[in-house]
């Protein structure tokens, strides 16, 4: 198993590590170390990029993955040298794309609060989709008209903003999440994520320290067909 520290800190953007293995795989060369810095793809955000260096090799990360066992895959190229098992490595984040993920997931469970508070009738939270193309956050059950409601959530959800919220997070075992009500996977632990005196959601994602960071959300349309709802949203 691989230590995920950035659950613990969205904002430490470079660390050490020790190489545990290098493999080829069938997706490419890949990675892996005792503990990482670099969010796999996952819930809704996209993966990390950066770099895994030693003082004369430079490992470019494209690419990171978490498999069922808890070992996250580094994938990427060696742009010079190369890295053995044992090795101690500096982990470097690309910055300004793991705050805009953070921002636009952060995003997306704000927009789900703002939905909550209205009390917007037949519609229940599944997921969120927190990529720069075309974030959603999408509900179960369909409305009449959907469009009619983009100036109150737009409104109540940068109400939320301007409040500027903590957001709290926590480990919980299995036991205390179902306790709670709160869906975690089998196995892994249970994380929630939550804004201070909202609701606790389950996700292994990287958020902002509080709502005011997310800065203007826009909500650009909302679409219900098939029994689904659709509200996309871009983060200025
Ligand atoms: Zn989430």
């Amino acid at each position: 198993m691989t230590k995920l520290i950035y659950l613990e800190d969205t904002y430490l953007f470079e660390s050490e590590a020790e190489v545990k293995e290098i493999k080829n795989t069938e997706k490419g060369l890949a990675i892996i170390l005792d503990q990482t810095i670099f969010y796999p793809q996952g819930g809704g955000q996209p993966t990390d990029h950066g770099k895994i260096t030693t003082e004369n090799v430079v490992f470019n990360v494209a690419d990171v993955r978490l498999d069922e066992d808890g070992v996250v895959y580094h994938f990427g190229n060696f742009q010079n040298g190369t890295i053995k098992p044992g090795e101690k490595v500096t982990l470097k984040v690309d910055k300004e794309r793991r705050i805009n993920n953070a921002k636009l997931h952060s995003a997306g469970h704000l927009i789900a609060e703002a939905v909550k508070k209205l009390e917007i009738p037949g519609i229940k939270p599944v997921k969120g989709f927190h990529f720069p193309e075309g974030p959603y956050v999408e509900y179960e059950g369909t409305l009449e008209n959907p469009q009619e409601y983009i100036p109150e959530i737009e409104k109540t959800v940068n109400e939320l903003v301007e409040e500027d919220i903590k957001v709290e997070k926590e480990e919980l075992s299995t036991e205390e999440a179902e306790k709670k009500g709160v869906w975690a996977p089998t196995g892994k632990s249970a994380r929630i994520v939550y804004f201070q005196g909202y609701e606790q959601r389950g996700c292994g994602g990287t958020h902002v320290k509080a709502s005011g960071e997310i800065g203007k959300i826009e909500i650009r349309k909302i679409s219900s067909k098939k029994g689904m709802t659709k509200i996309s949203y871009i983060v200025e």
